[in-house]
């Protein structure tokens, strides 16, 4: 167990993460960023990202986590592989406990571990992640120019993805498991108005077809209503059937909304216990994107460098 007290831990290596680490490190608080499960966030299992600002020939997703790492490095944030298990938030120093074994104590914790997009659960839809499989329309979509892709989700994010591709597809079919949209009246409005755009009600995904051949080729699916089971050819499997934050090893006193994100004062990044911060996906059920990651993560490093700084620690 090491017995120094940081100023600050950082629990992931997406955007906000990185971000936090660079601005801490820079105001001389010689951070620690506990890499985390998913060692880069989101955005290491996209491709191309081309809507980050710098970037205007577009960058690979694992490239820009790999020069946003480096330049927390740069200024002395120590990164290290591990995962937090446990977090003791009910004193201070506050406690965090990792998957090595090792303990760590700190004056303030700046919380980025993300969210995890919800998938089906199915062995070829796994295979077949980045191969045509995606949870990420505003990501991806741009690779399914004058193709076929489907949806999979009833709720606002399935309409505002199927709206989006659009822009791209040929045709964008969403395939709905019962006979209603989960999503708000104007949303549903939207998507059953466009031309581009077929709902397939009563559907359900049971296999991503294309497994061998490396790349999506189409769907084996479901009607629920008349159990016939049948294969549609098909470019792309968008899901969106929601995201689930990665909060599970915060304690009940981290307040979170109804649907598990973290909870932050408005506008700021500080939690409802003091000293600690979250940015990121996180806290973010919204924008959801690598630039208001970062934002949210440079806030949380300005927050917890004035909070160590009014404390006196
Ligand atoms: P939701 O939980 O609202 O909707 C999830 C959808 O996915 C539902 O239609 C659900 O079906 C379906 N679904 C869930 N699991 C499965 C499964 N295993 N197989 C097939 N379908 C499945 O999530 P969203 O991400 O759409 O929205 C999250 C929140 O964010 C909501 O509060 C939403 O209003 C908000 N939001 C707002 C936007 C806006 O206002 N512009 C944009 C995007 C999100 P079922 O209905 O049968 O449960």
């Amino acid at each position: 167990m090491s017995t120094k007290i940081l100023n600050t831990l950082i629990l992931g290596s997406g955007p906000a993460g990185c971000t936090a680490a660079i601005y801490t490190a820079r105001a001389s608080l010689s951070p620690v960023l506990l890499k985390g499960g998913q060692p880069g966030g989101q955005l290491t299992i996209t491709t191309e990202v081309e809507n980050y600002p710098g970037f205007p020939d577009g960058i690979q997703g694992p490239e820009m986590m790999e020069l946003l790492e480096r330049q927390a490095s740069r200024f002395g944030t120590e990164i290290l592989p591990e995962t937090a298990e446990s977090v003791q938030l009910d004193r201070r120093p506050f406690v965090v406990r990792t998957d090595f074994g090792n303990t760590f104590t700190t004056k303030t914790l700046i919380i980025a571990t993300g969210a995890s997009a919800n998938y089906l659960g199915l062995e070829s839809e796994t295979a077949l992640r980045g191969r045509g499989v995606s949870a990420c329309a505003t990501c991806d979509g741009f690779f399914f120019k004058d193709k076929d892709v489907c949806v999979v989700g009833g709720g606002d994010s399935a309409c505002e993805e199927a709206s989006y591709l659009t822009h791209h597809a040929a045709k964008v079919h969403m395939l709905v498991r019962r006979d209603e949209f989960r999503a708000s009246k104007i949303m549903q409005a939207r998507v059953l108005e466009n031309p581009k755009i077929e709902v397939q009600w009563r559907t359900e995904v049971l296999e991503v077809l294309g497994v061998e051949e490396g790349r999506v080729r189409g769907l084996k699916l479901r009607r629920n209503d008349t159990g016939e089971i049948f294969e549609q050819p098909t470019d792309g499997l968008f899901l969106a059937i929601g995201h689930t934050p990665n909060t599970s090893i915060f304690p009940d006193s981290l307040e979170r909304d109804a649907k598990g994100y973290l909870k932050t004062k408005p506008d700021r990044t500080e939690t409802s216990i003091p000293g600690v911060f979250a940015c990121g996906d996180v806290q973010d059920p919204f924008y959801r994107q690598a630039v208001t990651a970062a934002g949210s993560g440079c806030m949380a490093a300005i927050e917890a460098e004035r909070f160590l700084e009014e404390s006196g620690d």
